[in-house]
């Protein structure tokens, strides 16, 4: 099958068809550590990681091992039945979460995730309004799409009532007009006047990413989350942080995203990288809260051992290969010389993120910030003809994503480095 065979088919009979993230559809038929090949053989450069999903490299050697015994030994079980791999990844779990975040609750996606950490805040604080953030996004139920501050990803009904978004803490377009540090932290204690004016003074939770993934790898301030978890609990509610994006490493230096920002969350959510894209989600809390959620609950497929042991196979290859502080190194140098670019590309308006999650926000000039989604399109389509995928994101669809897997090599590194420059340079 060629490339168009592939997107014939996907018009013919999916919904909603193809999504038009390239002017062209690229049908993607293999993949082996950071390369990716169409259907006609081409071979790409893999800078966006199947949206942060494939943390450790496509078809890894060591993880498909370890899933194919498992599918010879035992596929499927159901939660009615506890099954060994669940049983370890749910121990080793524990052991690399923060604070006192042992009682894990597994399912199939980040959607899902966030679902159970909102249902487990309201079961146990007995409220029911939530606080998330604008440029957020927490996936595709009616109730995620209601948790989610963009626009663009909301469709059909989503007026979820008891969501209420606080600014986020975005100091490249603060919406205060402030600057960091002397803001002292407007967009975080804006909260207690959210909470103060949107609800009767009791909320059951806030949710947020440690940094800001769809939106734009939009990094808060050291202390915003010390600062909004605080005031939060101060009102009854859990502080829950969505490391769908953040998790296993991605980071840099840390297993999750919020380590960087000293407050222990009381439930933290993932899903994407975990398993290297066998599909998993899971939220985690302490055994008190998870004490509040009673009587029958059930994921049919969440926890089978399939996706269980992928995600223990790639915990074990992120922490065992030194990966995490790979991410550090890679990143940095992703970081730094985008940065230098910056001299000669005024197109470049800022350049963010933390270990492997590498933002570029183009604008139309630096005065103004005016977005400039157009050259983003631009530049996407240029580094794919020259054989490297991005990602794209933000609320303007004006931000540039780098977020290889973490198994990328300096040289690697180098070359999408040199494609990225050369697409600023034809622009
Ligand atoms: N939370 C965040 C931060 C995400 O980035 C995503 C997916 N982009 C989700 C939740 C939803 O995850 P899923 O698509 O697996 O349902």
């Amino acid at each position: 099958m060629k490339n168009d065979d592939v997107t014939r088919k996907y018009r013919e009979f999916l919904f909603p068809s193809v999504i038009t993230y390239y002017e062209e559809p690229l049908p993607v038929v293999s993949g082996r550590g950071l390369v990716v090949r169409d259907a006609e053989g081409r071979e790409y450069l893999d800078f966006f990681g199947g949206i942060l999903t494939v943390s450790v490299g496509h078809c890894d050697e060591a993880i498909t091992a370890r899933v194919a015994e498992q599918l010879r030994t035992l596929q499927h079980a159901s939660t009615l039945y506890p099954t060994i791999p669940a049983a370890e990844l749910a121990e080793r779990l524990a052991s690399i979460t923060p604070g006192s975040l042992t009682k894990s609750f597994f399912t199939n996606s980040g959607t899902e995730a966030n679902e159970t950490a909102i249902l487990t805040a309201q079961h146990f604080t007995g409220a029911t309004d939530v606080i998330a953030l604008r440029h957020s996004y927490s996936g595709r139920s009616t109730l995620a799409m209601g948790l989610t501050g963009q626009g663009a990803w909301k469709i059909g009904r989503v007026a979820v009532p008891g969501i209420h978004h606080a600014h986020a803490p975005y100091c490249y377009r603060c919406p205060f007009r402030l600057e960091y540090p002397s803001c002292d932290l407007a967009c975080a204690r804006d909260i207690e006047e959210l909470i103060r004016t949107e609800t009767g003074g009791k909320v059951a939770a806030m949710l947020a990413e440690p940094v800001l993934g769809v939106g734009g790898f939009v990094v808060p301030p050291r202390e915003y989350f010390q600062v909004a978890a605080a005031i939060v609990r101060a009102h009854g509610g859990l502080f829950i942080a969505d490391e769908v994006q953040t998790g296993w490493g991605r980071t840099g230096g840390r297993w999750f995203g919020i380590e960087h920002f000293d407050v222990v969350p009381d439930i933290m959510t993932s899903a994407k990288g975990m398993a290297n894209g066998i599909p998993i989600g899971w939220t985690v809390t302490t055994p008190e809260i998870a004490a509040g959620i009673q009587g029958l609950t059930i994921s049919t497929f969440g926890g089978n051992p399939v996706s269980c042991t992928a995600a223990l196979a790639t915990i074990y290859r992120i922490g065992g290969d030194g990966l995490i502080e790979n991410a550090d190194r890679v990143g940095a140098l992703l970081r730094g010389s985008i940065e230098e670019m910056k001299k000669d590309f005024p197109v470049i308006g800022d350049v963010r993120g933390m270990g492997l999650m590498v933002g570029v926000e183009l604008v139309e000039d630096r005065g103004s910030k005016a977005p400039a989604p157009k050259a983003v399109a631009r530049v996407i389509e240029e580094t794919r003809e020259e054989g490297l995928l991005v990602g794209k994101g933000g609320l303007y669809g004006n931000v540039i994503r780098f977020s290889p897997p973490m198994s990328v090599t300096k040289d690697e590194a180098e070359q999408a480095l040199k494609i990225l420059r050369a697409a600023f340079a034809r622009l």
